[in-house]
């Protein structure tokens, strides 16, 4: 659809080859319309990870499509893939990822000095705003707690707005309070700036907070929860892990 930020279809992703070949995605199809917020789940090893690696451009599909606002990534050489990863795609890890030796607002401003521009102050600042820390511009990663560091994360993966911000498991590494704090301004974001999110969680609550939880069960989606909160999408994770041995 003309209005989706994401669009997979069939696609599917092989590692390894002979008697070693795993399919950790089978054929996923999969539409993410502009300024929504999609939570994925599933077992571990269901695939979450891959999908989104495909999904951002970080890895390609054995086979099938990948629409990032309708550029179908399959089409573009190396280059061209790193360019519209660096405009037009956000990433946060679990693994902050910031580097040490930084303060947040030179973290924040990396992209765009990664991208040959010279960043405006003023720009970076109010993006460190808007995620609450417009008063700890100059401190250094390891002068901040795990849930500052992780929203200076998404300041920097903010600051070339893109098209599609993706995390993968964004709260893994925080204390329930503090990725609650991260998850609600995830959610501000979709409804106040149209942002469009696509999130992995194990989390149960981290992924009430989406409007659509879609469910990954052995490389392939295996249906998705709307408008429910988290005891259904926790009672839903419990019958596709199975009962516990
Ligand atoms: P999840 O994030 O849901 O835990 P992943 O997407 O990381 O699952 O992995 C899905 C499957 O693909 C797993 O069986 C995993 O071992 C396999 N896999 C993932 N990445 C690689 C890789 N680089 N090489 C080989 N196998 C991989
Ligand atoms: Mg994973």
């Amino acid at each position: 659809m003309e209005n989706d930020a994401i669009q997979l279809k069939d696609v599917t992703r092989v590692f390894g080859a002979g008697d070693r070949v795993v399919t950790a995605l089978d054929r996923v199809s999969l539409d993410v319309p502009r300024g929504t917020f999609t939570a994925v789940m599933g077992p571990s090893g269901s695939g979450k990870s891959t999908l989104l690696q495909c999904a951002a451009g970080l890895d390609r599909p054995t086979s099938g499509s990948v629409r990032v606002g309708g550029t179908e990534l399959g089409g573009l050489g190396e280059t061209r893939l790193t360019l519209l990863r660096r405009d037009r795609i956000g990433f946060v890890f679990q693994a902050f990822n910031l580097l040490p030796a930084l303060t947040a607002e030179q973290n924040v401003a990396l992209p765009l000095r990664l991208a040959g521009r010279r960043p405006a102050r003023a720009e970076v600042r109010e993006v460190l705003a808007r995620v609450g820390l417009g008063d700890r511009a100059r401190h250094r990663p390891a002068q901040l707690s795990g849930g500052q560091q992780q929203r200076v994360a998404l300041a920097r993966a903010l600051i070339t707005r893109p098209e599609v911000l993706f995390g993968d498991e964004p709260t893994g590494a925080l204390d329930s309070q503090t990725g609650r704090e991260v998850l609600a301004l995830l959610r501000a974001m979709v409804d106040t700036e149209r942002q469009t999110v696509v999130m992995v969680t194990h989390d149960p609550v981290a992924a009430s907070y989406a409007d659509r939880v879609v469910f990954l069960a052995d490389g392939r989606v295996n249906g998705e929860l709307r408008g429910v909160g988290a005891q259904d999408i926790a009672a839903r994770m419990t019958a596709l892990e199975g009962a516990p041995c």
